[in-house]
């Protein structure tokens, strides 16, 4: 992190230098300390700058030159995420910065790090990643800037970037950099080159298509997620500006790969300089993560464009001798494992039976695939085997039960519910319209209800008092008011209060994003009703009418749908 920790390990120089817009928590949760650790595993040097300070330049220039390469990453989040609300309106906390300030990291931090590099490094080589890099990975439709933009290679001028998870690809660059070969042919890439590679297998419209054409956008889009579904081995190019961005196919880690990152000597807490406890590391201190990928294929989502629909799952070994390490290395552990899944948790261990991966984005819905080989029983193995560790008093799940999963496995939900839960289950059914769910690519609401009920009836027999935490999204494209009236009067006749509501945000590259730039559904065509500017705050509004700031909102959303007279109905506490 400084000169100082250099001349301690002896070091004149690093071979590589990450970038980051997060602080730096040396845990297997932050990215840039997984890559860190991983390079250094492969005998690499390796220095961390951790939320630079970009408007001068003695931040980036205090760890030298590299030998190899600058990894330039805006964190765990989307910068423009991290600090702006879905109003567009500056965030008042950063999560991931020591005590919660917010004003950390710039937006679109990727470009704004890179331009700075460029100025003090001109020729050494500049590798993006991070979901930020990731999701703009090809032309996309950008919220914050209500425009089509370019693949973000062009704007950071980087010379490679990595999507996905990127432990393979970072390996890769940092070798063919140390024996001075091209950076081409590494899975989990993508790059600028003048002329058409070999080996495509899907060439998109080009940027210059996709800005003048909604449908050929949203083809581009479905085509794109149509491969990456597929796991096809072949390129993807997209032209723009008379270059070609080549995407090169992605590769997943083996589960020995997987197990080893997990058991890097990470010191599992924040670097020594931060005075202040980082948010975002309190709430993963304590939690293991059991896989990655996700087949859930939720159209406002980014996880599976990202790490990819296949789950890549550690052994139950692994998993345990990291709870052991905890245990050892944690004097102010508790004995409760706070969360053990992954981006859905009773994923773990699932597998597709085809002999093919198909172009579905979603196992799951409309209804499950006959291919889908659930295994939640393996994932309870897990928890039990963990709970049976000697000072573990509890095992929770907390991210995120799939419940139309669970319901194709009570005995699953059951146990879930009766051990594994800390009072509350956070549970995402996301709308209660059919119409919208069929849009998000959810279940329908029956789903929901029939879950709501297991529950219910599960807490009875042992007697115990543990509540729902359902997650709403508003202004959903295709949420009309009507829908939000009817969502709203549901949660008050089920004494419901939404605490944290979710007012929706089109992440790049998703078909929401793609719905919300176009508002058509991609699927039929049809015009959709997408909610914006004033009609997003009443949407919102409705979720929680009983605020006192909403109010007006509320009330001119129930006027302009002719149901004032559930104002005082809505609005009471
Ligand atoms: S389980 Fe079904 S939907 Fe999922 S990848 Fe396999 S064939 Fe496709």
């Amino acid at each position: 992190m400084s000169k100082s920790d250099l001349t301690d390990r002896g070091w004149d120089s690093v071979d590589i230098i990450l970038v980051t817009g997060d602080a730096y928590v040396d845990h297997p949760s932050f990215a840039a300390s997984i890559l860190g650790r991983w390079l250094e595993k492969q005998g690499y040097k390796v220095g961390i700058i951790a939320q630079p300070d970009w408007r001068k330049d003695a931040d980036f220039l205090k760890l030298g030159k590299p030998n190899l390469f600058f990894g330039v990453t805006a964190g765990n989040l989307d910068s423009l995420v991290a600090n702006r609300t879905s109003d567009k309106k500056p965030r008042r906390e950063d999560m991931y910065t020591p005590g919660g300030l917010a004003g950390k990291r710039p937006d679109r931090a990727v470009t704004v790090y890179c331009n700075a590099l460029r100025k003090l490094f001109k020729n050494v080589p500049l590798v993006i990643g991070g979901i930020e890099a990731s999701l703009r990975r090809i032309s996309h439709y950008d919220y914050w800037s209500n425009s089509i933009r370019r693949s973000i290679l062009f704007d950071t001028r980087a010379d490679i970037l990595v999507y996905g998870m990127g432990e393979k690809a970072i390996v890769q660059i940092a070798e063919k950099l140390r024996d001075q070969q091209p950076l081409v042919d590494i899975p989990n890439t993508s790059y600028i080159s003048d002329f058409l590679p070999k080996g495509v297998g899907l060439e998109l419209a080009s940027y210059e298509e996709v800005l003048v054409d909604k449908n050929i956008f949203t083809k581009t889009h479905l085509d794109y997620h149509k491969f990456v579904a597929a796991d096809k081995k072949t390129k993807v190019v997209q032209k723009c500006q008379n270059k070609y961005v080549v995407i090169e196919p992605a590769s997943l880690l083996s589960t020995e790969e997987f197990d080893a990152l997990f058991e890097l000597p990470f010191a599992r807490s924040a670097h020594p300089i931060y005075e202040e406890d980082i948010p975002a590391y309190g709430f993963v201190k304590d939690s293991v993560v059991s896989h990655r990928g996700c087949y859930g294929g939720c159209h406002f989502c980014a996880l599976g464009i990202h790490q990819g629909k296949r789950i890549l799952n550690r052994s139950m070994e692994s998993v345990i001798k990291e709870v052991k390490n905890i245990i050892a290395e944690d004097n102010n552990f508790k004995g409760n494992i706070l969360d053990l899944g992954g981006p859905t948790a009773n994923m773990y261990s699932s597998e597709c039976g085809a002999a093919e991966p198909c172009e579905r984005a979603s196992c799951l819905a409309p209804t499950p695939c006959k291919f889908l080989k659930l295994n939640q029983q393996k994932h309870l193995e897990l928890i039990k085997k963990v709970n049976s560790i000697p000072s573990i008093k509890k095992v929770f799940i907390n991210s995120g039960i799939r419940f139309d999963m669970a319901l194709l496995d009570k005995e699953y939900a059951k146990a879930i519910i009766k051990d594994h839960v800390s009072g509350q289950m956070s549970i995402a059914p996301e709308h209660i319209c059919d119409s919208v769910l069929a849009l998000m690519n959810k279940p329908k609401n029956n789903k929901f209800e029939e879950f709501e009920k297991l529950f219910q009836e599960a807490n009875k027999k042992n007697k115990k008092e543990q509540y729902l935490i359902p997650y709403f999204i508003s202004a959903y494209p295709g949420s009309k008011l009507q829908d939000m009236y009817e969502l709203a009067m549901y949660l008050r006749k089920k004494h419901i209060k939404v605490k944290q509501v979710q007012s929706f945000i089109p992440i790049p590259m998703t078909i929401a994003s793609v719905m919300y730039y176009t508002e058509q559904d991609p699927a039929t065509g049809n015009q959709l009703h997408v909610a914006k500017d004033e009609e997003r705050l009443w949407q919102r509004a409705l979720l929680q009418p009983w605020i006192k700031n909403n109010y007006n909102f509320l009330k001119k959303a129930l006027m302009k749908i002719g149901k004032s007279k559930d104002l005082d109905y809505l609005a009471r506490d």
